[in-house]
């Protein structure tokens, strides 16, 4: 027997505290998964000889560094900059870029970790990594953005490529901010390769790239409504965030027949009692992103609907509930709150945003609750797809592109399932997501031997 196996969780989350001061955020990441994996992993005593879980708990390595940029007032700025290069068993490095001043290394760990398991259930061969900054792009011109992105670019061209690390967009950062990236990174290695996704369409991007985080939330839902023969006609919605994700979600929402009351961002929520239609989510669209507005102007533009400041969305009775905004924001008791109000379903557009206590009131609730690694995989799942047609320099059709997505977010139900059925009529999506990213990502860790 090796010297350190079949420590009990307790201990091991001792030993993750312990090595990652300060860094809640990876830590709640790492609990929430080992919960589910050492119940898995008991009677395997390879996976515990070869310490996998442990190995997948440190990433590969995490770049540090500086980025300085000239404001428009000629003043020298200074941000810091990382990518975090979790694991790359399956695949390259896969995963986003955040721009945000809440951006630390806990959060971009966290996020890397995560995008390990959720890359490996989408089943393209893609590893987990994730980047950004503690830039703010809030208030700042677009030559700003600009230059930003640039001097950050020219310090990470050396750690990525299009078979070493793939990045993408993630909050604060769209096609914009990718366009001034994949400039700079041309303009230095004189290279044009997939070397990020999310790209524009006439430069290497792939259709439905935007859409599908949002779009593949609600695929996911429906196929979680349809185990109890249900659909989305008539349902009523409440989101958070107003971002891409967001709006894309509640798109697919209306599509499918369901009604939206609620969208949110950092300020507070709006409730609209006749429902957010696509005339609606058009208008929010262009004023978060092309305007940069705040959501409570929606309330000037549809009077009917109501602001809330400083809150978020989760009172508003529902009968599904979508948290497409940021990590932490749905908390113990607005999950006891949901339920109490009927929720039958959550699936997680945004990435961890449902907080330990949370998780296990919607498991003990056993209602359908998808954590985000399964229910938001559909946007790094086409971005997987937008590196296969950059390979093979062809665009694929919207149509099939479209059924692809639908059919990545099937199999990971699926794989859901296989993992997570309790019996009963309960799937634990949560078990079933943790352990199907696991087991594939772990099995190839196996083949490599120690490394
Ligand atoms: P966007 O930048 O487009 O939108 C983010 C939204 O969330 C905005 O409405 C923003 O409000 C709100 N928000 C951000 N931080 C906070 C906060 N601290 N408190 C309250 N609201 C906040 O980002 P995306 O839509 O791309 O990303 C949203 C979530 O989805 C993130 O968790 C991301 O990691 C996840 N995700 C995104 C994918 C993608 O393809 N884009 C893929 C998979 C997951 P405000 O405007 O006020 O800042």
């Amino acid at each position: 027997m090796a010297v350190s196996d079949h420590v009990d969780l307790p201990t091991f989350m001792e030993g993750v505290k312990k090595r990652n001061p300060y860094q809640p955020e990876f830590v709640q990441a790492v609990q929430e998964v080992a919960e589910d994996i050492f119940e898995f992993i008991q009677d395997k005593e390879e996976y515990h000889a070869q310490q996998i879980l442990r190995r997948i708990a440190e990433p590969d390595r995490v770049v540090s560094f500086r980025v300085c940029w000239e404001d428009d007032n000629g003043n020298v700025r200074v941000q810091r900059g990382w990518r975090v290069q979790n694991n790359n068993a399956i695949g390259p490095y896969k995963g986003g870029i955040r721009f945000h001043p809440s951006v630390t290394e806990s959060v971009l760990k966290f996020l890397a970790f995560e995008q390990t398991f959720k890359n490996a259930l989408t089943g393209l061969p893609m590893g987990g990594g994730k980047g950004g900054s503690n830039f703010n792009p809030k208030g700042k011109s677009v030559r700003e953005i600009m230059r930003f992105c640039q001097s950050f670019m020219t310090e990470l061209y050396r750690h990525i490529g299009a078979d070493v690390d793939v990045p993408a967009g993630d909050i604060g950062v769209g096609g914009r901010e990718i366009g001034f990236m994949f400039g700079q990174y041309k303009r230095i290695t004189n290279n044009f390769t997939g070397v990020l996704t999310g790209k524009g369409l006439e430069w290497g991007g792939s259709l439905i790239r935007t859409e599908a985080t949002g779009y593949g939330a609600v695929y996911f839902l429906a196929n979680m409504l349809a185990t109890k023969s249900e659909d989305l006609i008539g349902k009523t919605a409440v989101i958070s965030g107003s971002g891409n994700v967001a709006t894309h979600a509640a798109e697919k929402i209306v599509q499918l027949g369901g009604k939206v009351l609620t969208l949110s961002d950092s300020g507070g929520y709006i409730h609209d009692p006749d429902g957010i239609d696509q005339e609606k989510i058009n208008w929010v669209k262009s004023h978060k992103t092309h305007r940069r507005g705040r959501i409570e102007e929606y309330v000037e533009a549809f009077p009917k609907a109501t602001f809330v400041a400083g809150k978020t969305p989760w009172g508003v009775p529902c009968d599904v509930a979508l948290p497409c905004a940021t990590q932490n924001e749905l908390l113990g008791d607005d999950a006891r709150t949901l339920i109490a109000n009927g929720c039958k379903a959550v699936a997680e557009g945004a990435n961890m945003p449902t907080d330990l206590d949370g998780v296990h009131v919607f498991k003990a609730a056993r209602i359908l609750y998808a954590p985000g690694k399964a229910s938001n995989a559909g946007g790094v799942a086409v971005s997987g797809l937008e590196m296969s047609q950059n390979s093979e320099r062809r665009s694929w059709r919207e149509d099939e592109l479209q059924q692809m997505l639908k059919d990545i977010m099937a199999g990971i139900h699926k794989s859901c399932l296989t993992y997570g059925d309790q019996g009963g009529g309960y799937i634990d999506y949560v078990k079933g997501a943790n352990i199907g990213g696991f087991k594939k990502v772990a099995d190839a860790m196996l083949a490599f031997g120690v490394v």
